[in-house]
C-alpha cells in the first residue's frame, strides 16, 4: 500500500486481534466464538475471521444470515452461527455450508426442521432464551417442555442453549447474577432430563471478563476481540490492543482573516487570522456531523473548527505552525506519544465505542497489516 495514493483510510491491525483472541482463549480456557457481525464492527468480517480463526478461535457468531454465507464463501472453516432471525427460506443453504441457526419461536423451529427433512438433513440450532434481556428468546421457565417437544421433532438438532445479558457491562448491577440464576436453573433442569445439548453459552465480553461462571461451553466475544472497552466500568485487561485507526491526509492549509465564518452554518469563527487546514473525512465515512472532534498532526492534538461536511472537515492548525499539505491525519489511533481512542470520540459524540467502529463506512478503504 502506498498511503499517498489514498486521502482517508483504516488501518486493521490484524496482529492485535490475534493476541486478543489469544487473550480470551488463555483468560477463559473454553472455546471462543469470534462476534464479526456489522462487518466485524467496522473492520472488515472476512480478515476479522480469518485472524480469529487463525488464533485457535472456533467458531464465528454473526446476527444475519447473509453474513455468514459470505464467511462460507470466503472459506471460513469454523462453526457458524447466526445469532438473530433467518427465515425458514434459508434452511437448503444453512445445510448445505453447514451454519447453525438461532430458535426462539416454536413455529418456526417446526418450519426448519419441515424444510430439513425434505432434504433428508438435520439443522443445527441453538435455542435462545429471555433471562431478563427483554428481546429476543422463550422465557426459560418454559424451556424444558419446549426442548423435549425439539428433542422429538425430525429434522432438527439441538446442539445449543444461549441467553444474552442486559448489563454485564455493570458489573456492579445485580441483573447479571439474576439472568445467570435463571438461565442456570433451565441448564440444570435440562440437564437432570438428559437433554443437555454441547453448547451452553450466555457471555458476551463484559461477562466474558466480568462474570467468570457465566462462561459454561463456549464465549461469544464481540468488542474485546477488537481491543475496544466493553465499557468505561467493565474495562479491558492491559494485554489487549485496539486493532483499528482512521487517518486521513492533510489537503489544504490556508490562513484566514478574524471573523471568518467556518463550514455550513458558520458555527465556528475565527477571533483572529487562524492557520486553518482542510480533512477529507466527513459524515460520509462515519465522521459524524458533530461539533468538538479533536484530530492528531504532527504528534499534537488539534481541534477541529465548524461543524463536518460529509466528505471534510476543518482543523485548527495555529498549534501546529510545521504542518503542511501532505501530512497524516490521525482520527483514532497514536502518532507519536499522542492518542485518540474510539471511547474519546465516542464520549464527545455521546455515543458508545461500538457505535464508532461500527459507523466505518464501506468506502473508506481498510489496509491490513500484521
Ligand atoms: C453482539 C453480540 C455479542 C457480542 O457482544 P460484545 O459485547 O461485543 O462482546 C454476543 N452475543 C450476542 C447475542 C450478540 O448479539
Amino acid at each position: 500500500m502506498n498511503k499517498n495514493d489514498y486521502t482517508t483510510w483504516l488501518e486493521i491491525d490484524l496482529g492485535a486481534i490475534e493476541n486478543n483472541v489469544r487473550q480470551l482463549l488463555n483468560l477463559t480456557g473454553v472455546p471462543v466464538m469470534a462476534v464479526i457481525k456489522a462487518n466485524g464492527y467496522g473492520h472488515g468480517m472476512v480478515e476479522v475471521a480469518r485472524a480469529a480463526e487463525e488464533a485457535g478461535s472456533t467458531w464465528c457468531g454473526v446476527a444475519r444470515f447473509e453474513e455468514a454465507l459470505a464467511l462460507r464463501q470466503a472459506g471460513i472453516k469454523t462453526h457458524i452461527l447466526v445469532l438473530g432471525f433467518t427465515p425458514p427460506g434459508r434452511v437448503p443453504e444453512a445445510l448445505h455450508h453447514d451454519i447453525s441457526l438461532a430458535v426462539f419461536n416454536p413455529d418456526v423451529a417446526a418450519a426448519y426442521a419441515a424444510c430439513a427433512l425434505d432434504h433428508g438433513a438435520s439443522l443445527k440450532v441453538h435455542v435462545k432464551f429471555d433471562s431478563g434481556m427483554g428481546r429476543l428468546g422463550l422465557f426459560p421457565e418454559d424451556g424444558l417442555e419446549i426442548l423435549k417437544q425439539l428433542a422429538s421433532l425430525k429434522g432438527i438438532e439441538v446442539e445449543g442453549l444461549f441467553t444474552h445479558f442486559a448489563r454485564a457491562d455493570e458489573p456492579l448491577v445485580d441483573t447479571t447474577g439474576q439472568q445467570l440464576e435463571r438461565f442456570t436453573a433451565l441448564v440444570q433442569s435440562v440437564e437432570q432430563q438428559g437433554l443437555r445439548p454441547r453448547w451452553v453459552h450466555a457471555a458476551n465480553s463484559a461477562a466474558t471478563l466480568y462474570f467468570p461462571q457465566a462462561r459454561f461451553d463456549l464465549v461469544r466475544c464481540g468488542v474485546a476481540i477488537y481491543g475496544l472497552h466493553p465499557s468505561a466500568k467493565a474495562p479491558l485487561p492491559p494485554d489487549f490492543r485496539p486493532a483499528l485507526s482512521l487517518k486521513t491526509h492533510l489537503i489544504s492549509v490556508k490562513t484566514l482573516p478574524a471573523q471568518y465564518g467556518i463550514s455550513y452554518g458558520h458555527h465556528y469563527y475565527t477571533r483572529d487570522s487562524e492557520r486553518i487546514g482542510v480533512i477529507p473525512i466527513g459524515y460520509g465515512d462515519g465522521f459524524r456531523r458533530r461539533l468538538g472532534a479533536e484530530a492528531l498532526i504532527r504528534g499534537r492534538r488539534v481541534a477541529v473548527r465548524g461543524i463536518t461536511c460529509m466528505d471534510l472537515c476543518m482543523i485548527s492548525l495555529d498549534e501546529v505552525p510545521d504542518a503542511e499539505v501532505g501530512d497524516e491525519v490521525v482520527l483514532i489511533g497514536c502518532q507519536g506519544e499522542a492518542a485518540i481512542t474510539a471511547e474519546d470520540l465516542a464520549q464527545e459524540w455521546g455515543t458508545i465505542n461500538y457505535e464508532v467502529v461500527c459507523g466505518m463506512a464501506r468506502r473508506i478503504p481498510r489496509f491490513y497489516q500484521h
